[in-house]
């Protein structure tokens, strides 16, 4: 029997918030079903989450914490696989919230998942714009519908391509996940083809690589046990990203970070349309290096 985690026990957030002050807005993941995600369930974390949106006074006496311990001038990261599940109302009273208690807060974000995004509408997604709700962080990990599909996610290329463009549309700034390998290396090119046309579609603020890692007690740790699933070595995951970054349309302006212990470069732009040769450059020259050729990989049972 597994250790229950309480929805205040924060379990992830991006590495960019780590300085900011977290706010557990939900508990788990309302899906909880993606083939490679153990976040919630495989107890790699201490313990398995279930969904919960959590008890709104609750969350005002946390703000009100930090509030009298003067965290003022931090950015506030609600936390919680998916806050975007919550009403929209529920939300809004949250963010103004922080924003009444918590002086100048550079920025306001949240997880965000494409299913909850395409069930509000554009005025509830203006709401969340307008009281200050300024990054959404979602999972694309593929644009590939097949890889999409096998991988459980519950969403195809085209619901990431609607939410995408919605919650920019409402003047929330994007920014997307990729999971590198995530195709193994049956679907390898399926993934990064479709991945750089949704992206090239999107056209989001931000993109941000992470390389899939296989975490015990997750559908794919079965997969790979059996040889169903193979996973592509870390020259492979390398050429997939320069091959992504190749592939997206010259409209592209995104930032682009490699920010995540499970990649093997760090290489980033602030705008990938001007950036483009130098990345591409610099990865090749990674690609061609025998350090890299023979790097193993790197086995994260974390992720
Ligand atoms: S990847 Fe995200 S949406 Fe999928 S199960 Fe994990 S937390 Fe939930």
């Amino acid at each position: 029997m597994m250790n229950k985690l309480l929805p205040e026990q924060i379990v992830i957030r991006p590495p960019v918030e780590a300085y900011s002050v977290l706010i557990a807005v939900t508990g788990g993941c309302s899906w909880n079903k993606c083939a490679f995600c153990g976040t919630y369930k495989s107890g790699v974390y201490g313990g398995i989450q279930e969904y919960a949106i959590r008890d709104i006074e609750d969350i005002k006496k946390n703000i009100d914490f930090y509030a009298e311990k003067n965290y003022h001038g931090y950015p506030v990261f609600l936390a919680g696989g998916n806050p975007t599940s919550a009403p929209t109302d529920f939300l809004v009273e949250i963010i103004k919230y922080v924003r009444q208690k918590l002086h100048n807060v550079p920025r306001v974000s949240c997880y965000a998942k494409a299913l909850d995004i395409l069930r509000k509408s554009d005025d509830e997604l203006q709401q969340l714009a307008d009281v200050g709700l300024d990054i959404a962080y979602m999972g694309l990990e593929s644009g590939s519908s097949k890889v999409l599909r096998i991988m459980r996610k519950g969403t195809n290329a085209e619901s990431m391509i609607k939410a995408g463009k919605r919650i920019m549309g409402a003047g929330i700034k994007l920014s997307l996940y990729v999971l590198l390998g995530l195709g193994g290396k049956q679907y390898s090119e399926e993934h990064m083809k479709g991945t750089a046309r949704v992206l090239t579609e999107i056209n989001p603020n931000i993109f941000r690589f992470r390389t899939v890692h296989v975490i015990p007690n997750t559908p794919l740790y079965e997969w790979v046990k059996k040889g169903e699933f193979q996973l592509l070595t870390p020259l492979e995951n390398i050429k997939e990203e320069r091959d992504i970054i190749a592939n997206l349309g010259d409209n592209v302006t995104s930032e682009v970070y490699n920010d995540h212990v499970s990649n093997y470069v760090s290489i980033e732009t602030e705008n990938i349309q001007k950036d483009k040769e130098r990345f591409i450059t610099t990865l090749n020259e990674l690609i061609d290096d025998p350090r890299i050729m023979a790097m193993p990989r790197k086995n994260l049972t974390i992720m």
